[in-house]
Formats: structure tokens, sequence, C-alpha cells
């Protein structure tokens, strides 16, 4: 499996970039007339050419994978290298592992493939939540626009379809991650509604310390929460929303410490400003609880768990 990132590198029709398959083995000998495209073009290649609108199904599915792509580029930009990624357990990651790859064989061919979500399954807060404010998360919604019979029930409460203004946050799990994060902060304006939200983002005027913690804790909730609903679409155990929450706040803490040994104006505040919010949030759970539960999921939470500070930059 390859991820594309300028596709310079990935072969349209002899690798497999898409969760469709390889483009020559589904299309045949046809294909290069049907799509336009030569046999030796690029990924990258592919995007450039001029769309035609397709009748079959099929290709009008590979069009959307294409679509996904320069979606993914228009937000991470066109300068990343394509990665060789391999089939884990919990996903495709850039590392080989023959332990993994051979456990993988081993199972029979039970899990699916969830679209573009697995792509995005190693995504950063930044760039989950980028493609969450646009609407272009792979949310079952969408995926079964092009891929029938997949079952587009919510993961993480089992009672709704899924979409982006369900997960984020009209859900019932999410509900019991986002209310007690943000309750304190937003106080009178609090919402879980996706829209609401986003607009008080954008023209509501708030106090630095308070944006900021606002700003940061929706980004990291809508990358715990779309990180999470993975695991579980891969077959994962869940993880309890408090011990979700338990995280979001740890993260938080880490990056406001980090805010204010930096001496970054205006926000040497946000940390006992946060202290106050949310001290009470986590009552009986300590860190080492936390610890204990994470060794037990062996869960990789923290491993990419890198997110750019923003300040006074535009995130939409
Ligand atoms: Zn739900």
């Amino acid at each position: 499996m390859k991820a594309v990132g300028n596709g310079r590198h990935t072969s349209f029709w002899y690798d497999k970039w898409s969760s469709l398959g390889v483009m020559s083995e589904m299309l045949g000998e046809r294909g290069f007339i049907a799509m336009g495209i030569r046999r030796e073009a690029t990924v990258a290649e592919a995007l450039q050419r001029r769309r035609t609108r397709h009748r079959r199904e099929i290709l009008k599915q590979i069009d959307m994978e294409l679509s996904h792509i320069a979606a993914n580029q228009e937000v991470e930009g066109v300068g990343a290298d394509d990665v060789d990624m391999w089939r884990w357990n919990s996903g495709y990651k850039p590392r080989f592992s023959t332990q993994e790859t051979w456990r993988m064989t081993r199972v029979s061919a039970a899990q699916c493939d969830w679209g573009g979500s697995i792509w995005f399954s190693q995504a950063t807060p930044k760039f989950a939540f980028r493609l969450a404010i646009r609407g272009r998360l792979a949310t079952m919604d969408r995926v079964a626009v092009w891929s029938q019979g997949v079952d587009t029930t919510c993961v993480l409460c089992k009672r709704a379809s899924e979409t982006r203004n369900h997960l984020f946050f009209e859900c019932s799990f999410s509900t019991q991650i986002w209310e007690p994060l943000m309750k304190g902060i937003l106080r009178n304006s609090y919402s879980g509604k996706w829209e609401e939200l986003i607009s008080l983002l954008a023209t509501s005027p708030m106090e630095k310390k308070k944006q900021f913690c606002f700003r940061y804790t929706l980004q990291a909730t809508v990358y715990m929460l779309w990180r999470e609903r993975n695991r579980r679409r891969h077959g994962e155990q869940p993880i309890h929303a408090t011990v979700l929450t338990k995280h979001i706040d740890k993260a938080i803490r880490n990056k406001l410490s980090l805010v204010q040994s930096k001496g970054i104006g205006g926000l040497e505040v946000s940390l006992q400003y946060w202290f106050g919010l949310t001290d009470d949030l986590v009552d009986g759970l300590t860190d080492d609880l936390v610890d204990i539960m994470r060794r037990q999921w062996a869960m990789d939470i923290y491993k990419d768990w890198v997110v750019p500070v923003y300040v006074g930059e535009e995130m939409v």
C-alpha cells in the first residue's frame, strides 16, 4: 500500500495506492482508454488530467479516490513524498515489521478496508481538524456514497448514522468527552453542534487564554475522537470516554506548560486558567491508572501526539 503524498513515485496503474485495489487489475486493458490515463502514468499525472464525467460506478469511485488525494494535498501541500505503507494489525503504517506482516497473513481476511479512513488514522490533530472543517473526513455517510452496503452506524454510540456533525459532538459518547472539557470554557455559549462551534470560533471575540484553550481543546478532541473511531473500526478494544478525556486534558496541560515556558505573549496565564477549569474533571483517575490502562490496551496514542501551537494564526 502506498500513501500518496505528491504522487510522483506511485504508479497509477500498478501500485496499490487506493483501498479499492490495484487499478490495472480492476479495470484491465480497457481501463487505459476508459480513464484516459496512459499506462506509464503516475498518480501525480492522473491528478493533473482533465476530468471527464464517467457513467460507470467504478470509474466514479476511482475519481472520488483521486479527489481525496487532491483534498489531502490541498491541506498538506504537495511537497510530501509518497510513502510505502505496510499493513499492521491496527491499520497501515510507514514501518515494516516481519512479525506483524506474518501475523497479518495468518489471520483470515476478515478485516475490511474502510475507504480512505485508514490514511487519516496517522494524521496529526491539525490535519484531522482541517479535514473535519472542510467536511472531508471519510465519515461513513460519505464512504457509503461510493461503497454500497457498508455499515454506516456510528461505532462510538452504535445508535445513529455516522456523519461529521454526529461525531463532533452530537454523539452521546463524544458528548461525554466534549461537555466536561468545554462547559467551563464556553459557559452560556456551550454547544455540541459543529456549525455553532465553528461560527463561535470564527466570529466571537474572546480573551486570548480562553480562545487558545477553546481552539486547542476542539482540535485535540476532534483528533482523539477520530482516532478512537478508527481504532474501533479496525476491531480494537474500545477506550472509555473518561480515559480519553484524561488524555486530552493531559495533552493540553503539556502544551500549556510548553507555551508558559516559552513565554508566548498573553498565554502565560493559560495554564492556571485551565487548571481552574478542569481540576475536578478527572477525579480518581490518576496518571498511574491511565498508564496501566494504556499498557493494557497497547495504545499508541502518544506516539504521534505532536501538535503545532497556534498563536494568532488563522486555523480555518
Ligand atoms: Zn455516535
